[in-house]
């Protein structure tokens, strides 16, 4: 069997494990420590400012920006549909409702006709929560608009977007809270971890005390409030500083693999994942979107690539599609986009560590099948 290809895999440059053993060196094996400063003052800056608390996750981001927003038990807030369930999860840890608002076609992300319909039908709602698909900027301006109309704090979810531009502005910085994710297969990644990102400095103050237990300033172990262990380790922070190093270089391999298969397919009836002329993703994944009326399913595809150990995956399942959500609102303003993105789509090998001969014989395979 030849080697496999991969989604998305991590890709190590060996920086990494300097200021990995720095750590080692210095004794500094727990969570907190001189690289969890430095990574977190890094990330910081390379968004262009504000402030930045690294975490244990993306997830456990979204969570305490959830917190951060004040929603309260039973509470609407509103979601993007077509996403990972992580952007989604920490909204019932606080036992609030998910209402998720279906995306447009020219970014798969919310599609503001959907937003605005949903503040109609929820006008109470104070919380929007909304991704960058697979590295795509949503239509950020208009989404923080009407935030802004109906008062709304906007949690951005950036975990696949970390280095994508919307006019020229880093995603992670367009609402109040921004989050990233440095899971295995992010643009760049940690192993595992997250960053919360804000402008208002006592926020993330407030974010770092409650993911270290919430300890009062008591010289014994005091709680007033409940606590998390939430912290990114100095040891995981020090194999993000390395990555951050990479990250622009890991973003124009993720643009040359997307600029393949889209112009390997111009003849085909397939189409890349959009993105608005004033935006820059990140390509973090390569997605195609079938015909419609097409009659050849992105699962076939998905399977012949498997069979030649060649790793595609399906689409995100939409959160109204979810058994777990399955009693949860969902607002449409045409239709019903999220679910057709998902029928029709797929997500394409797009690990950078792609030879151009493997991504020919992705391209190839896929030709064959049409
Ligand atoms: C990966 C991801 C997350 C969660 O990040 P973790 O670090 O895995 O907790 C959240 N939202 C989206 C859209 C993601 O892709």
């Amino acid at each position: 069997m030849s080697e496999k290809i991969w989604l998305s895999s991590p890709t190590m440059h060996g920086d990494e494990l300097i200021f990995v053993q720095e750590a080692f060196d210095t004794n500094w094996v727990a969570p907190l420590g001189p690289n969890v400063n430095s990574f977190e003052e890094e990330i910081a800056s390379y968004i262009g400012g504000g402030y930045a608390a690294a975490l244990a996750s993306g997830t456990s981001a979204i969570h305490l920006a959830v917190k951060l927003a004040g929603v309260k038990s039973s509470d609407i807030v509103f979601c993007s549909d077509l996403t990972f369930s992580a952007t989604v999860n920490p909204v019932s840890y606080e036992k609030a409702v998910q209402v998720f608002i279906d995306s447009e076609y020219d970014t798969w992300n919310v599609d503001p006709k959907a937003l605005e319909k949903a503040f109609e039908k929820y006008p109470n709602c104070k919380c929007v929560i909304i991704a960058n698909l697979y590295g795509v900027p949503a239509k950020l301006d208009e989404i923080s608009d009407i935030c802004k109309k109906h008062n709304a704090v906007l949690i951005e979810d950036a975990a696949e977007s970390l280095s994508a531009t919307y006019k020229g502005k880093q995603t992670g910085t367009f609402g109040k809270y921004g989050i990233l994710s440095f899971n295995g297969n992010k643009i760049i990644t940690t192993s595992g971890g997250g960053m919360l990102l804000s402008d208002d400095k006592e926020a993330i103050e407030k974010s770092r005390f409650w993911a270290t237990q919430s300890r009062d300033r008591a010289p014994w172990y005091q709680h007033s409030e409940l606590g998390y262990n939430y912290r990114m380790s100095n040891v995981v922070a020090g194999i993000g500083r390395g990555q951050l190093l990479h990250i622009e270089k890991h973003r124009e391999l993720k643009k040359s693999i997307y600029m393949n298969y889209k112009e390997a397919f111009e003849d085909l009836p397939i189409t890349m994942n959009p993105y608005l002329p004033y935006s820059e993703p990140n390509f973090w994944l390569s997605c195609a979107l079938l015909d419609k009326g097409y009659n050849i399913h992105p699962m076939d595809i998905i399977d012949e690539l498997a069979s030649h150990n060649i790793e595609a995956r399906p689409i995100w399942k939409p959160m109204h599609m979810q058994p777990f959500f399955e009693s949860n609102d969902f607002i449409s303003a045409n239709g019903n986009v999220s679910s057709d993105i998902f029928n029709r789509g797929l997500c394409l090998p797009s690990d950078i560590k792609m030879t151009k001969k493997a991504q020919d014989k992705v391209i190839n395979i896929i030709k064959s099948m049409f």
